[in-house]
C-alpha cells in the first residue's frame, strides 16, 4: 500500500491554507496540538510551540481569552516555526483582536458565540484578511437550542445541524475559507458525527475526540475514534486531546499517522518482543532506555529489541537495525543479518551506533563495515542460540510442566 493511502480513498474535499500549510484536498494529514501556557506569556509559549514542532506538530493551537493574549499573539505569531490558530470562545471580540494579531485561522465555538450578527462580523473580517476559520462543534458546549431540539441529548444529528447554522452564518457574508470537527468525549458519538459530517459537507475536517483524558486511558480513546475514520477516508487534520504535556498528543498524533502510512516516518519505529520466558534481558527496561536515547531524532529506521536470539532475530528480520540478548551479551542485526556482539550493558549505545550508520550511509554501507566480522557474529549468535535451547529446550515457558501439574490435580 503506497503512503498516503487508508483503508478507503481519502475523501475528496476543498483545501484551506492555514498559514503555509494546506489542510484538505489530498494534502498531507497534519497533526495539531494546543498550548498550555498562558498565551501572554510570550517566551513560554513560544518555547512549547518549539518543543511541539520538534515532536511532529504541524499547526499550533493558542487561547486568545483575554486582550493580553491577543496581544502575545502578536509577538508570537511573527516568531512560530509552525502556523497559529486562534482559540476562540464566548468572545467575538477576541476573534477581531487575533486577527488582528495576525493569526492564521480561527477556531470558533458556536456553542458559545451565537449571535448571527458577531459571527457574520467575524467571518467578513476574517475574509477580508484571507484567514480561514475552524467551526469547532464540540458535544459537551452545544448550543442549548439544539440540545432542546434532539430531546435534551446531544447527538451526532445535532452536533452536523451545529456546524451547518454555523455554516449558513458565514455564506449570508460569501464566507466559505472553512474546516470543521464534530467533537465528543464519546467514541461511538464523534464517529457517527463526523461520518454524517463527511456526507453532508465537503470541507476538510479536524479530527478529535474531546476531553479524552489522562493515559493510558486518553490514548486509546482517541486513537480508537481518530483511526476509526481516517481508515474511511475521513479526516483531514487531527488532534489528541490528551490531559497531559501537549508534546505528548503532538507524538502521539505523528505516530498514529506513521503508524498508518499516512505520513513518511521521520523518528524511529521502535519494535520489541513482548518478552516471554526465554527472555535474557528485562525487555521492558531496555526497550525504554532505546526509546530515551533516540527520543524524537529524526532516525527514519525500524529499531528491534528482542529479549532472546533464539527467535529475535528470525520474528524482526525485517527491522533496519536490531538487538537480540544472548548469554550475558548481545546480537545487533541489520535487516536479519547478524553483524556485531556486544556486551549487554553496551546494547542501546550499540544500536543508536549503528542505527546513526544506517541513517547516514545505508544498509549496504552498514553490511559491509561488518564485512570482516559477520561471520563470527553469526557463529556467536548460533552458539548462544543452541546453549539458551539446551538449557531452556523449546518449551521455555514451561507450559507443557504446567498442563502436566494441572492434569496430576485431575
Ligand atoms: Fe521475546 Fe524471545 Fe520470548 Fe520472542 S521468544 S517474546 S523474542 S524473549
Amino acid at each position: 500500500m503506497e503512503l498516503g493511502q487508508s483503508s478507503q480513498p481519502r475523501r475528496k474535499t476543498r483545501q484551506v491554507m492555514v498559514g503555509t500549510v494546506p489542510v484538505g484536498d489530498g494534502a498531507p494529514i497534519t497533526v495539531q496540538s494546543m498550548t498550555t501556557t498562558k498565551t501572554a506569556d510570550v517566551e513560554g509559549t513560544l518555547q512549547q510551540i518549539y518543543d511541539l514542532a520538534m515532536a511532529g506538530c504541524d499547526i499550533v493551537r493558542c487561547t486568545c481569552n483575554e486582550a493580553e493574549a491577543a496581544e502575545g499573539l502578536a509577538q508570537i505569531v511573527p516568531r512560530s516555526p509552525v502556523p497559529v490558530i486562534a482559540d476562540i470562545h464566548h468572545q467575538y471580540k477576541m476573534a477581531l483582536a487575533a486577527l488582528e494579531a495576525g493569526v492564521h485561522c480561527l477556531r470558533l465555538n458556536p456553542g458559545n458565540i451565537r449571535k448571527p450578527e458577531h459571527i457574520k462580523l467575524v467571518a467578513q473580517e476574517a475574509k477580508a484578511r484571507g484567514v480561514p476559520i475552524r467551526i469547532g462543534v464540540n458535544g459537551g458546549s452545544l448550543d442549548p437550542s439544539l440540545y432542546d431540539k434532539y430531546g435534551g441529548k446531544v447527538t451526532p444529528e445535532a452536533m452536523v445541524e451545529s456546524a451547518e447554522r454555523e455554516l449558513a452564518y458565514f455564506a449570508e457574508v460569501g464566507f466559505d475559507d472553512v474546516k470543521i470537527s464534530v467533537k465528543a468525549s464519546s467514541v461511538p458519538l464523534m464517529i457517527e458525527a463526523y461520518r454524517q459530517l463527511s456526507d453532508a459537507v465537503d470541507y476538510p475536517l479536524h479530527l478529535g475526540v474531546t476531553e479524552a483524558g489522562p493515559l493510558p486511558g486518553g490514548l486509546i480513546k482517541a486513537t480508537a475514534g481518530i483511526s476509526t475514520l481516517l481508515a474511511e477516508g475521513i479526516g483531514d487534520t487531527i488532534r489528541y486531546s490528551l490531559t497531559a504535556d501537549p508534546v505528548e498528543e503532538a507524538r502521539a498524533g505523528r505516530a498514529l499517522l506513521e503508524a498508518m502510512g499516512l505520513r513518511e516516518r521521520k523518528t524511529i519505529d521502535l519494535i520489541a518482543c513482548p518478552s516471554c520466558g526465554r527472555a535474557e534481558i528485562d525487555v521492558i527496561e531496555v526497550a525504554r532506555q532505546a526509546q530515551e536515547a533516540f527520543g524524537d531524532r529524526e532516525i527514519p529506521l525500524q529499531v528491534a529489541v528482542m529479549g532472546c536470539v533464539v527467535n529475535g532475530p528470525g520474528e524482526a528480520r525485517d527491522a533496519d537495525i536490531g538487538i537480540a540478548a544472548g548469554r550475558a551479551r548481545g546480537h545487533l542485526f541489520v535487516k536479519g543479518q547478524n553483524v556485531a556482539v556486544v556486551p549487554e550493558d553496551k546494547m542501546v549505545e550499540a544500536l543508536v551506533e549503528w542505527a546513526e550508520v544506517i541513517h547516514e550511509h545505508g544498509v549496504e554501507a552498514a553490511l559491509e563495515r561488518a564485512k570482516a566480522t559477520r561471520a563470527t557474529a553469526r557463529q556467536a549468535a548460533e552458539a548462544d542460540r543452541s546453549a539458551l535451547l539446551d538449557a531452556k529446550g523449546t518449551d521455555a515457558n514451561q507450559s507443557e510442566v504446567l498442563i502436566q501439574n494441572i492434569r496430576n490435580l485431575n
